[in-house]
């Protein structure tokens, strides 16, 4: 019996191929599980660190790499566009728009079409192109902002709003701080200045690794590293960026905080001036999504489950509801499952 269904990650189980798709701590994996990871953030990398066969982009591979200072054992990477073959299955690779290396998988089986989203972003950023929609049976797509009240503004206002402010705290001799995560966003937030301010551009040392990473594969980022002395040169003198994920991080003692976040939209932040420039598809974005790829039914996970699930069924008539969990108590033992 064809199965869908939350377990510790997204699992696809035909009978004949299981896949487990970003899988998270909690469960025991077998060395011959297969499991696919859509992006290099923490949240998604788990995978990795087990001792299943791992599949991933190439970026994605080498983000994560940059950020662990590790190699990882038994990790298979694929291009965007590309697909292996696993049993009767074929599971291929498509743009996500959510941070370079960023993909959704296709899984085909003679039976069905499955795609599970990972993280989406569905427009044009300095960094990423808007994720492909493919059709398919079966949609699992992410549903972090998929209530009404994210509209995101257009980016190139977002990127206007973010370069005002930042003039305007440099002419009262501030440091504009963005405290960020270590991959994704910080990349297109350097990529912005480099681009329209011809500023200096200070990152913290995580940062720096992946922006390599980025530069190793065709995305063009100057930036100065916050742990050299031309880092802590720029820092003290002014007239400069810092971007840093702030783990650690002494700031300076003139730093204006600023975050970059979709949350923005609705939730103020003290201390900061928060820009809601975020690396996930708004609301609206979701629903076009859906209706591009016109699924017989989609499965949500994360965020507004409910809601959008609802508002998918109301807008586009399409079976929708929360990603169900397949196993919440008993973990199974996989030990006798092979691929
Ligand atoms: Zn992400």
């Amino acid at each position: 019996m064809d199965k869908i269904g939350w377990a510790n990650g997204v699992l696809i189980d035909t009978g004949k191929i299981r896949v487990l798709l970003d899988p998270t701590p909690g469960m025991r994996l077998h060395p011959d599980w297969n499991v696919f990871i859509t992006h290099a953030h923490s949240d998604h990398t788990y995978g990795f660190s087990t001792s299943a066969r791992k599949y991933s982009t190439f970026e994605t591979l080498q983000i994560h790499q940059a950020l662990r200072n590790r190699e990882v054992k038994k990790a298979q990477t694929l291009q965007i566009g590309d697909s292996v073959e696993i049993g009767d299955a074929r599971i291929g690779a498509l743009n996500a728009g959510h941070m370079l290396g960023s993909c959704q998988f296709e899984v085909e089986t003679p039976k069905f079409r499955a795609i599970y989203t990972g993280d989406i972003n569905c427009v044009d950023t300095l960094t990423t192109q808007a994720a492909e929609g493919k059709s398919c049976d079966y949609l699992i797509i992410e549903g972090t902002y998929g209530h009404p009240s994210y509209t995101f503004p257009r980016r190139t206002m977002m990127y206007a709003d973010i370069i005002r402010w930042t003039m305007t705290e440099i002419k009262e001799k501030k440091v504009p701080t963005f405290q960020v995560y270590s991959s994704g966003k910080p990349q297109e937030v350097v990529r912005l200045f480099n681009v329209y301010a011809k500023l200096p551009v200070v990152c913290s040392p995580a940062i720096s690794h992946a922006n390599e990473v980025y530069c190793r594969n065709g995305i063009k980022l100057e930036f100065l590293d916050s742990s050299t002395p031309e880092g802590r040169k720029a820092l003290k003198n002014g007239n400069c960026v810092y971007v840093t994920t702030g783990h650690g991080d002494h700031l300076p003692h003139n730093a204006s905080r600023a975050l970059a976040t979709g949350w923005a939209i609705k939730q103020a932040f003290r201390s900061y001036t928060a820009f809601p420039l975020s690396s996930h598809a708004d609301f609206e974005q979701l629903i076009e999504f859906v209706s591009r790829v016109n699924p017989r039914r989609v499965y949500i996970f994360t965020g507004y489950t409910d809601v959008l699930a609802s508002q998918i069924e109301t807008k586009l008539g399409i079976q929708a509801g929360p990603l169900p969990a397949i196993m919440q108590t008993k973990l199974p033992d996989f030990s006798q499952i092979s691929s």
